[in-house]
């Protein structure tokens, strides 16, 4: 199975990381680590394999509601492009249907789905947002996104308790009234 080669591949590389970073990947506690890691890697990475379009238009519904419809404090674990290492938080996301809804466990798939690839937390929201809007065609769509980030608490400016906030719309949302109202739902 092409999963399992690449396994073995990633173990490969990882037992030389382990030693170029200066330990002795052959020490005892470290024997299975190479392993492990690639499992991990490939696992934080699975979104690779799969479509947030198919997750949504598989379970698409003719409905009237015509209303806002709220999914919000999505926890996600991502990692960063640059580093490599974890950035997570909560999405918060709004929809006004146009004739179609979605199963509410759909919603909170997509963001898995695009947050277990290597990432930036703004393209993270603006792709969550296009795959919104492309399957269900809706009056509007509003993500949020807010994220700490590894790379920034545990290197570089090592600021521990700063959030990042993304947002982005279509539609409706273009009016701040709209904006407001979701705004405020979410706080
Ligand atoms: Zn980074």
């Amino acid at each position: 199975m092409q999963e399992e080669k690449n396994i073995d591949l990633l173990a490969v590389h990882y037992k030389k990381i382990i030693d170029l970073l200066g330990e002795d990947a052959n020490r005892e506690g470290l024997l299975d680590t190479p392993v492990r890691v690639a499992k991990a890697m490939q696992f934080l990475t699975k979104g690779y394999n799969e479509s947030p379009e198919d997750i949504l238009r598989k379970a698409l519904f003719k409905e009237d509601y015509s209303q806002m419809v709220i999914v919000k404090d999505i926890d996600f674990y991502s990692l960063c492009e640059h580093h490599m290492l974890p950035f997570w938080g909560k999405a918060h996301i709004a929809y006004i249907p146009n004739g179609y809804i979605t199963g509410l466990s759909k919603i909170p798939r997509v963001v898995d789905v695009f947050a277990r690839r290597l990432q930036v937390q703004e393209r993270l929201t603006l792709q969550i947002k296009e795959c919104i809007q492309n399957t269900l065609n809706p009056l509007g769509v509003m993500v949020v996104i807010e994220a700490q980030h590894m790379c920034m608490q545990m290197r570089g400016v090592e600021k521990q308790n700063s959030t990042t906030t993304t947002s982005d719309f279509t539609g409706v949302f273009n009016q701040a009234k709209t904006r407001e109202e979701f705004i405020n739902l979410i706080r």
